[in-house]
């Protein structure tokens, strides 16, 4: 049993990295594409990025699997694979349910992150990429990963959802965690600008929270930043040729309070 529960874990990890390397090498090869020569000056960040993401890998493949193993041979979790087993309506109900609950634990984890002894201790690795670029989706201090990889595992004992819509989850999850470090705007400017993008995070908004650090604490979604007065609004890209440079004033022992 210990033995099938160690291999199940090693599973994920090594799926939890795959899909890493795999969606933030895409999407830095499109940065590339893009703009080229951007992410030559960040050599040296990158690797660091990569190394704190893979370390990151195995703190979200142990919990992960743990529960996959529990699920298949023990029964665990509301995860469901009949279709019909909940109303239809309920597939895509879960998956927004998912994404709420997520950015909640997200926002205030983040906030609190924010504070000066918290910052230093956990949170200061994710800021220390100035500018972040794609590879960054990982890149966080064990701790940090931890208060994120225990969400999903923990959700999926409380809320049911469909083993696709699960997928569908941390397919949105690895995307936007890719994408809102990567230095551009995928979506296009009328959705960014328009009544969707009020709502919903992307690139731009987690721009400026790399910038400003005392704003934009969301995931997802702009809910909680607007609710509780954190939300500055859209951030802009640093010009290419300056990008990797840093940025002098943003320091965190400044800025990291909460906002
Ligand atoms: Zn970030
Ligand atoms: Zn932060």
């Amino acid at each position: 049993m210990t033995a099938a529960i160690i291999i199940s874990a090693l599973a994920m990890t090594a799926i939890v990295a795959v899909r890493y390397l795999i969606s933030s090498g895409l999407f830095a090869a499109l940065t590339a594409r893009r703009f080229p020569g951007r992410l030559a000056g960040q050599r040296r960040q990158i690797l660091r990025e990569l190394g704190w993401s893979l370390a990151s890998a195995a703190i979200y493949g142990i919990p992960a699997g743990v529960v996959a193993w529990g699920w298949q041979q023990r029964g665990w979790t509301r995860i469901y694979t009949g279709i019909s087993d909940y109303p239809l309506w309920w597939l895509p109900l879960s998956v927004v349910i998912y994404l709420l609950l997520h950015d909640t634990w997200f926002y205030w984890t983040h906030r609190l992150m924010h504070r000066p002894w918290w910052f230093k201790q956990m949170h200061a690795v994710h800021h220390a990429s100035r500018p972040p670029t794609a590879w960054a989706a990982m890149s966080f201090h064990p701790w940090e990963a931890i208060t994120g990889a225990v969400v999903i595992p923990v959700l999926v004992f409380i809320v049911p959802i469909h083993v696709a819509m699960l997928g569908l989850v941390l397919t949105i999850m690895t995307i936007m965690g890719v994408t809102n470090h990567m230095g551009w705007e995928m979506f296009p400017r009328r959705l960014v600008h328009g009544p969707l993008g009020t709502w919903m995070i992307t690139a731009s908004h987690h721009e400026l929270h790399h910038q400003k650090y005392r704003c934009n604490y969301g995931l997802y979604f702009r809910f909680w930043d607007h609710l509780c007065g954190t939300d500055k609004g859209l951030g802009q890209f640093a010009p290419a040729r300056t990008r990797g440079l840093g940025h002098g004033d943003a320091g965190p022992r400044r800025s990291a309070r909460v906002g």
